[in-house]
C-alpha cells in the first residue's frame, strides 16, 4: 500500500554525514571507549528540585488532560520572560505551551505555510529544518550563509530567494555554527521580511546560552512582532530534553488558530511536565548552572585553539557547540570525523551533516566534562596538524 507523498519525501535531499553517528554508536555499544561529541545532550540529568516539582505535581494528581494552550501560570511565565526580554508586550494570549521546540516549529510552519508555498531556511541548519517545512507540505528553500561572514545571513541572499515566499526560519544562537546574529544582520532580515511580506519563525531554543555579544529575538525589532512567531523550549536552557516542553509566542490571532492546531494533534502537554516548568522558570539560579559549564569548556576551546594553526575556530558566540573549520586538512568534514573517529575513538559531526554551507568544517558539542573535553581538542587538534601537514 502506497503512503503519502508527504511522508515519503519528508527526507528528500537529506544530509550526508549522519553514518558517523551511528558508526560511534555501534562502537559504544560493542563496548568500545568512545568519546561522544555528537548530539546536543547535557552531560547533566534534569535538576532534582525540577523532579521534585515535577513529582509532587503528579502525586498532587496533576495527571489528567492538561488545557490544551496551556495552564495559565505557565503562560503568564512564558509572557513575562518575552516580555522581559524583548520589550514587546506579551500575554497569555500570545502563547501556546507545546510539547518541545521542534512541535513548535512544525506548527508554526503548519500555521503560516499553504500546500506547496515557498518557505525559507538558512544553511547550515539544524538536522531537522527541511523535513519540518517538507512536513507542512511548504517547498524548503535553502539560502547560504557563509564561513566567511561568521555565518551571519546577508540580506541580498535571502532577498533573492523571497519572491513569492511565506516566510523564513532563522535560529539565533545558531545550532550547528554557534553564531549570534547581530542586531544589523536581523534588521537586515527585518528589511527583506517587510519588503516581500515574510513571516519570521524564529527559533531561540538555546536564548540562554550566550558567550559573546547579546541575543536579540527578531519579534524585538521595530514592527516585527506581528510576523514573528518565537519558537522557545526548556530542553537546553534547563537540560530538560526528555521532558518536552516548550512554546511558541506569537500574535495573538495566529496563536488561537496555533492552539486550534494542538487541539487536533498534541492535545497539550502533560499537566505536572508543565508545573516543572512553572518552578524552573520561578528559579533562574537554575539555568544559569545549566550554562555554565558550556561557557567554561567554550573558554577552554578558545585558549586551546589560540595555540595551534591546523584548526579555524567559527565564532562560538552562544550554543552548546564550536564549529571547526578543518579546511587546512585538505579533508572533508566526512573524511575528518571518520579518520578521527577510527584513530582516536572521537566522535565530532562532519559540518556536511548540517548543509553544502558547513562543508569542510567540524561540530564538536561541549557535552563531557572539562578534563575529557580538554583531552579531546587537543587530540582533534594534533590530528588535524598532521593531516594538514600530509597535505603540503
Ligand atoms: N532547534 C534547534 C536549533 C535545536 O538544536 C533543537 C534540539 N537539538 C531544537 C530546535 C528542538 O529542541 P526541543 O524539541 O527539544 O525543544
Amino acid at each position: 500500500m502506497e503512503l503519502s507523498r508527504r511522508i515519503r519525501t519528508l527526507n528528500e535531499g537529506g544530509s550526508d554525514g549522519w553514518e558517523l553517528f551511528y558508526r560511534a554508536r555501534a562502537l559504544k555499544a560493542a563496548g568500545q571507549p568512545v568519546t561522544e561529541l555528537t548530539v546536543g545532550e547535557h552531560d547533566v540529568p534534569t535538576h532534582p528540585e525540577i523532579l521534585a516539582a515535577m513529582q509532587s505535581a503528579a502525586a498532587a494528581g496533576h495527571t489528567g488532560y492538561a488545557m490544551v494552550p496551556g495552564v495559565d501560570a505557565l503562560r503568564d511565565a512564558v509572557a513575562e520572560r518575552v516580555a522581559a526580554r524583548t520589550g514587546v508586550p506579551t500575554g497569555r494570549e500570545n502563547v501556546l505551551i507545546t510539547p518541545g521546540g521542534q512541535a513548535g516549529l512544525f506548527a508554526a510552519h503548519m500555521a503560516l505555510c499553504d500546500p506547496g508555498d515557498r518557505a525559507l531556511y538558512l544553511d547550515p541548519y539544524y538536522a531537522t529544518y527541511p523535513g519540518t517545512i517538507r512536513a507542512a507540505g511548504a517547498e524548503a528553500v535553502r539560502v547560504e550563509t557563509r564561513a566567511e561572514d561568521g555565518f551571519q545571513p546577508q540580506a541580498e541572499a535571502v532577498a533573492e530567494k523571497a519572491a513569492g515566499a511565506r516566510s523564513i526560519l532563522v535560529n539565533t544562537p545558531n545550532n550547528p555554527t554557534g553564531a549570534v546574529y547581530r542586531r544589523e544582520t536581523l534588521e537586515g532580515l527585518a528589511r527583506v521580511a517587510e519588503a516581500h511580506d515574510l513571516w519570521v519563525v524564529s527559533d531561540e531554543v538555546y536564548d540562554t546560552q550566550v558567550w559573546e555579544g547579546a541575543h536579540v529575538s527578531p519579534c524585538a525589532l521595530p514592527g516585527m512582532a506581528a510576523r514573528t512567531l518565537v519558537v522557545g523550549s526548556m530542553s537546553k536552557s534547563h537540560a530538560m530534553t526528555g521532558s518536552r516542553l516548550g512554546w511558541i509566542v506569537g500574535p495573538e490571532e495566529a496563536v488561537a488558530r496555533l492552539i486550534d492546531l494542538a487541539t487536533v494533534t498534541t492535545y497539550g502537554v502533560p499537566g505536572y511536565i508543565q508545573d516543572a516548568g512553572i518552578f524552573a522558570l520561578s528559579r533562574p539560579d537554575l539555568e544559569e548552572a545549566v550554562a555554565a559549564p558550556f561557557r567554561r569548556r567554550r573558554a577552554l576551546a578558545r585558549d586551546i585553539l589560540a595555540r595551534q594553526q591546523a584548526v579555524g575556530l567559527v565564532p562560538a558566540e552562544g550554543a552548546m557547540y564550536v564549529m571547526l573549520d578543518i579546511r587546512r586538512t585538505g579533508l572533508s568534514g566526512i573524511a575528518f570525523a571518520d579518520g578521527l573517529l577510527d584513530a582516536h575513538r572521537i566522535a565530532v559531526m562532519p559540518g556536511e551533516s548540517f548543509g553544502r554551507a558547513a562543508a569542510g568544517h567540524v561540530r564538536v558539542a561541549m557535552t563531557v566534562p572539562d578534563d575529557a573535553f580538554t583531552e579531546a581538542l587537543e587530540t582533534i587538534c594534533a590530528f588535524a596538524a598532521a593531516r594538514a601537514a600530509e597535505a603540503v
